[in-house]
């Protein structure tokens, strides 16, 4: 045995700081909650600190406001109140409710007697109003201190107005640290105890009168105590799973964070994000603390940890919203150059105790905006009124502007510092959302950029930024009008496509609402397989104001709605649609080749939005005709000449007509096999294809209207007014003239085909012509599509567009693929 060695110092004691929020402890069942995840942990010394039932706080701030008041109803919450806390005793305590029940009816008695007396006096002072409210703390904390020591746990209960004490002043409330440990000291003397509960939130001024740390408070109690006990960490237990990317009430898809600095914490706690109370980080910063945040409903989840440490791995950390704001704005051309008008301003609005959130000046001097709280925005507009009077009487200033219906908008990150493209990426979103900025503030530190936007536009503001920085996926608020052949052809491919392009490309393209002709179907996350079932149950009937209503309430950023009608009506709202921002994507002709002034009001409303409208699929279903011309138009080619079979029914026919058959059976088989429209002289009249041609002129830079095309149909005159069943039974009527029409073309070597052509005069034509059986035309399979494009750069050889032209599933196909450029225009990476 060897003397030598010194007895081992006896290792530290670990010694955790435990702060259980409202709903930590919203229930009998909860507390008991909380009791068993505290007695799972082993740490040497373990304290508790509580904050009051979910909703005590406010029902007794209500109590006081009442009782002042001088409002009989006070007895009766009052009662209630009493009763919610007798009714968690017993739940918790059971036979053993009994001193509890007593002492808590102690409380009540005592809280009765201040109300009664306020209800005198007709007056809320401060020091009663802290009495009050503090209440629930203090019960609360009994509550769990007298279920542990229920489960024979020795453990014992602080109140905190027994060793805290605080200074309020303009800078919030400052701890007296050296009487706080003292009192501490003596108190912990008399209760040697390894478990502690805590009340949170209260606590004693200098005067030894009783206050509280203001609301939201105990989270600074946590802190507070995680100092006096040199805690090792300081663990804050509410009911999400840490501190999330952004709200989690307004961004569904927020994230959670593992790690944040307390920089990083701070600016988020500053600018709104509840979930941690500002101050609670000082005493923890000082000591370098950690500070958890974690779930009390999931206690396996490591939650957010909150310490020194930087952990740059992206630009934005988190996104915040501070709403009930005003901008203040004084503006002036007597201010440029002149030195102290800032500190005038600020020492109007200090002496008006008014705070500043925000503060932003052009480098031109002109004007000088800050941001405000809406409650103390008027005062803070007179104070600059009075404080400027002189310079606005003589003209120096202008005018002092207020705006209200303010929210002020914040990204929060340390990997912003010194990184380029961090505000264009913000505000490049708030644009594409078209969220107008009313003023914008970035600290030198670089890890906070913060815009203010209107209220109204917050939601979709918040989402949108918290998109554009990859934190949540971009999300579109989808419509589709008109579930029909390739409506409901695309519904299946867009959800087919979902999990990828969420999982890939971080696109969230949300079916928000179907409209077929008679029925409505309106969902808020997002319609899912069972839409036919759902649609064909709803009870709605249709209603596109509703519809397009249901599209933006979501605030999702981007709204899109998919025309798969063949409606002039739904045509009609286009631009309307546009304006308001939402993007328009369709296979519907009607705008494409209807009247020119509503195509021309489509693509205005679409240039002034940013909004987009595409119609790929109008011509060629799926395949890329007009956006091949685009790409030729943008890069400076010009169009001289279109050709082209448009028609993928007239391409079989005049393929398969090779005088083996009649030219009405030929008709007719191609109905049978649903090749044709259900009355084939929608084919035959030509008028598709001059719609086409009109739709392809236009993009062309031709201003073409459907009367502008000279149209061969293939209907005669007699046969228009016809049923369809008279029209098939008599279409044989017709069989001697195409096949002369034929033998003329054989014998000069050529075949027949139904050709769309738009020259370089502008001339536009769609009929039936004799061309050489060598063409590129006469060589086309089944139902093909052709275009051919002669340009400034194609002329000895014209670019040709060729392949499947008709069908749902090619048609969805297109459309989706306008989707998904809409997509990417709006930054999605695809
Ligand atoms: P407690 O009762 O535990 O004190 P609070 O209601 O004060 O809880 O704070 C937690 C709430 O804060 C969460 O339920 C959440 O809705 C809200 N919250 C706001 N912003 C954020 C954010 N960025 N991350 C997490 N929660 C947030
Ligand atoms: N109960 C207090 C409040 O609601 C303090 C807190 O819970 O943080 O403000
Ligand atoms: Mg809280």
């Amino acid at each position: 045995m060897s003397s030598s060695a010194a007895p081992a110092a006896p290792a530290p004691l670990r010694t955790v700081v435990h702060k259980f929020g409202g709903t930590s402890v919203a229930d009998a069942e909860r507390y008991r909650h909380v009791a068993q995840l505290l007695l799972a942990r082993d740490e040497d010394v373990q304290v508790a600190v509580v904050s009051a039932m979910k909703g005590v706080t406010d029902a007794l701030i209500e109590l006081a406001g009442l009782a002042s008041s001088g409002r009989a109803e006070w007895r009766e919450r009052w009662h209630e109140l009493r009763a919610r806390h007798r009714g968690a005793a017993v739940a918790l305590l059971g036979e053993r409710a009994g001193t509890t029940l007593e002492w808590l009816d102690g409380q009540f008695d005592g809280l009765s007697d201040i109300l009664a007396a306020l209800a005198v006096i007709g007056e809320l002072p401060r020091e009663a109003l802290d009495r009050v409210q503090g209440l629930g703390e203090v019960c609360s904390a009994r509550l769990l201190g007298d279920h542990l020591a229920a489960l024979g746990e020795d453990c014992a209960v602080l109140d905190a107005r027994q060793v805290l004490v605080v200074e309020r002043s303009d800078l919030g409330v400052v701890v007296d640290w050296e009487t706080s440990a003292r009192r501490l000291a003596e108190w912990r003397a008399g209760h040697p105890q390894r478990r502690v509960v805590v009340t949170g939130f209260v606590a004693r001024d200098r005067d030894d009168r009783v206050t509280t740390l203001g609301r939201n408070g105990s989270d600074y109690s946590g802190a507070i105590f995680a100092a006096l006990y040199e805690a090792a960490e300081l663990h804050i237990w509410t009911d999400v799973d840490g501190v999330l990317s952004a709200d989690p009430r307004v961004v569904p898809e927020a994230v959670q964070l593992e790690s944040l600095s307390y920089d990083e914490a701070c600016e988020l706690a500053y600018f709104g994000a509840k979930v941690v109370h500002p101050q609670t980080m000082s005493p923890a910063i000082e000591r370098g603390l950690p500070i958890i945040i974690r779930n009390t409903f999931q206690p396996a989840h490591p939650g957010t940890r909150i310490t020194s440490a930087r952990d740059v791995s992206g630009p934005v950390k988190g996104l915040t919203l501070s709403p009930d704001l005003a901008v203040l704005n004084l503006e002036g051309t007597g201010l440029i150059g002149v030195p102290g008008t800032a500190e005038r301003v600020f020492a109007a609005l200090r002496d008006a105790r008014v705070s500043v959130v925000m503060i932003s000046q052009g480098s031109s001097e002109h004007s000088i905006c800050c941001v405000v709280r809406s409650a103390e925005a008027e005062r803070a507009q007179s104070a600059l009124l009075g404080a400027f009077a002189h310079e606005l009487a003589i003209g120096q200033v202008q005018r002092v502007q207020l705006t209200g219906g303010v929210s002020v908008l914040a990204a929060v990150g340390d990997g912003m510092a010194g990184q380029p493209g961090v505000a264009a990426r913000l505000f490049e979103s708030l644009a594409r959302a078209r969220v107008n900025i009313l003023a914008i503030a970035q600290g030198s530190s670089e890890r906070n950029i913060s815009v203010a936007i209107d209220s109204a536009d917050a939601t979709r503001a918040l989402r949108a930024a918290h998109a554009g920085f990859w934190l949540s996926p971009l999300t579109f608020s989808i419509g589709v009008i008109g579930p029909g052949n390739v409506g409901a052809a695309l519904i299946e491919q867009l959800r087919a496509a979902q999990p990828q392009l969420l999982g890939k490309a971080n696109l969230d393209l949300r079916l928000r609402a179907i409209a077929s002709r008679g029925r409505l179907l309106l969902d808020e996350r997002g319609i899912g397989d069972d839409w036919r079932q759902r649609l064909a149950a709803s009870t709605l009937s249709t209603d596109l104001d509703r519809f397009t209503a249901h599209l933006t309430a979501a605030h999702l950023p981007h709204a899109l709605i998919i025309d798969c009608s063949a409606s002039a009506e739904v045509a009609d709202r286009y631009a309307d649609w546009l304006a308001a921002g939402i993007h328009v994507v369709t296979p519907n002709k009607q705008a494409g080749a209807g009247p020119l002034p509503r195509f021309e009001a489509i693509r205005e409303a679409a240039a002034s939005s940013g909004a987009r409208f595409r119609y790929e699929a109008t011509v060629g279903a799926g395949l890329p005709v007009i956006s091949t011309m685009r790409d030729l138009l943008d890069t400076g080619d010009t169009v001289t000449g279109i050709e082209g079979i448009f028609s993928g029914t007239l391409a079989w026919l005049f393929n398969k007509y090779d005088g083996s058959a009649v030219f009405s059976q030929l008709v007719a088989q191609a109905r049978a096999m649903g090749y044709t429209e259900p009355d084939p002289r929608d084919d035959l009249s030509g008028t598709d294809v001059a719609r086409k041609l009109v739709i392809l002129a236009r993009e062309a830079g031709r201003p073409l209207a459907l009367e502008d095309v000279q149209v061969e149909s293939l209907v005669p005159e007699s046969l228009r007014q016809a049923s369809v069943e008279d029209f098939m039974a008599r279409l044989q009527e017709v069989d001697a003239a195409f096949a002369q029409r034929l033998q003329r073309a054989a014998a000069a070597g050529n075949v027949l085909r139904y050709v769309a052509r738009l020259d370089g005069e502008g001339r536009a034509s769609v009929g039936l012509v004799e061309l050489p059986r060598a063409h590129a035309f006469a060589n086309l399979r089944l139902t093909d599509n052709v275009v051919q494009f002669t340009t400034r750069r194609y002329c000895d050889n014209p670019l040709i567009v060729q392949g499947p032209g008709a069908g749902p599933e090619v048609t969805a196909a297109g459309v989706f693929a306008d989707l998904l450029r809409v997509a990417a225009g709006q930054g999605a990476r695809l």
